[in-house]
């Protein structure tokens, strides 16, 4: 039907956002448009609230689909066929559509829910609705109306210059636009929760720079590759960034010299707040984002992350932090970094992991842990060890 594909793309949230709703919009089609790149012949125009994407008809519908549904701030998608604004038009498009669906779907009853958004449109909404049913069932004999559980409900929305007609709307995961809300500097595990957590905070608008910690040779270079492959799947949904990557190995060695073996983790957890905090300071990071959960392991009891916080003057944003397991691997499912996630590579936490970790670290202790340290040294060797990597989608 037509000679191209035209998806309707709803803002959702972005909608609510009073004298900023143009800024919030802008950046909304610059995203889309960024991520329909990759397709030649597309093209994305907002007009009265809504966002519609045009695209070729030789292009894969459900490929632009998939596209789109990456963008935050979008509520949903329909695949939609267009019109004129008239009730012979629509009539006519709306049997040819349906003769589709039945072809592809064998409904067996129906429902139209029409909507005059053009309130100069001569017929009422309820009016418009009745109309094109009985245009369908005389043009669709194998059809009933079923207004209670219709097997395929038809939307009709009739708009001042053009009318289209859809069933489906396909919904995205909403959120804000990348890029209204700041950038964040987030600490990237090979786990299954930080890249989660890092997904969770870019749905909110936020940029993302990452820095990843190892242990080199302790830990291998396939689990750094590994780390960079979660951090292409994130990329996805927030464009490229840089990652920063860090050797920890010799502050581990340090620690385990001079402290108390049940503090190492604690003191190592530091140690990378510190660390992720300098680099967010050079790279205009205004946050520190981590993958943290409460209650799920030693360092991540209430005393220990209360023990953590103090040591840098930056918010941290732990997204994930009231979530349960389950719950945290599910959204790892369905943003994909969990089968990635779950591949068995060494951690540099789980190197010189004690035996019987602190799980209610007292911060004067620790602090003379460190005391026998040389915390700036050791930070500022670890810092010139960095080394950066663009991160591209995968
Ligand atoms: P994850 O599944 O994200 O690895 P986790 O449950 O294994 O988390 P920890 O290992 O205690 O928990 O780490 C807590 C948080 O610290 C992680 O979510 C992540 O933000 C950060 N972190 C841990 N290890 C590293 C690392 N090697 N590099 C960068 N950040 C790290
Ligand atoms: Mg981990």
């Amino acid at each position: 039907m037509g000679n191209e594909h035209i998806f309707i793309v709803r803002c959702g949230e972005v909608a609510l956002k009073g004298m900023n709703k143009p800024y919030f919009e802008r950046m909304l089609v610059e995203r889309i448009k960024k991520l329909l790149r990759k397709f030649e012949g597309v093209s994305v125009k907002r007009h009265e609230g809504l966002i519609y994407v045009r695209a070729d008809k030789s292009l894969d519908k459900q490929a632009i689909i998939k596209e789109i549904g990456k963008v935050f701030g979008v509520a949903s998608i329909s695949p939609a066929v267009e019109c004129e604004s008239t009730m012979e038009a629509i009539g006519e498009v709306a049997v040819e559509y349906m003769r589709g669906v039945i072809e592809e779907r064998n409904p067996k009853t129906f429902k139209v829910e029409a909507k005059r958004a053009d309130k100069n449109f001569p017929v009422k909404s309820p009016e418009i609705g009745r109309k094109i049913g009985a245009a369908i069932l005389k043009g669709c004999k194998v059809l009933k109306v079923d207004v209670h559980n219709p097997d395929c409900l038809l939307f009709v929305d009739v708009r001042h210059d053009k009318s289209y007609i859809f069933q489906d709307k396909i919904p995205g995961f909403g959120g804000l636009p990348l890029g209204t809300n700041g950038k964040g500097m987030t600490l990237l595990s090979g786990g299954i929760d930080s890249p989660v957590a890092t997904w969770m905070m870019a749905k909110r608008g936020m940029l993302i720079e990452a820095v990843h910690f190892h242990s080199y040779p302790y830990t291998s270079q396939r689990a750094q590759e590994k780390v960079e492959e979660l951090a292409g799947i994130v990329a996805t949904y927030c464009g490229r960034y840089k990652m920063h990557i860090i050797n920890l190995l010799p502050i581990q060695q340090q620690i385990v010299e001079h402290c108390p073996e049940e503090e190492t983790t604690i003191l190592v957890r530091r140690f990378m707040m510190r660390i992720a905090e300098k680099l967010a300071e050079q790279t205009a990071c205004g946050m520190l984002i981590t993958g943290e959960n409460l209650g799920q392991v030693a360092s991540q009891t209430a005393e220990a992350l209360a023990v953590t916080d103090a040591c840098v003057k930056m918010p941290v944003m732990r997204p994930l932090i009231a979530m349960d397991k389950v719950d945290i691997m599910d959204k790892a499912q369905e943003i994909g970094t969990y089968e990635t996630s779950i591949q068995p590579y060494e951690d540099c936490c789980t190197v010189f992991l004690p035996k019987h970790p602190a799980t209610k670290p007292k911060l004067d202790r620790i602090l003379a842990s460190e005391g026998k340290l040389d915390c700036e040294g050791l930070i500022k060797a670890a810092l010139e060890s960095e080394e950066i990597v663009d991160i591209y989608p995968l």
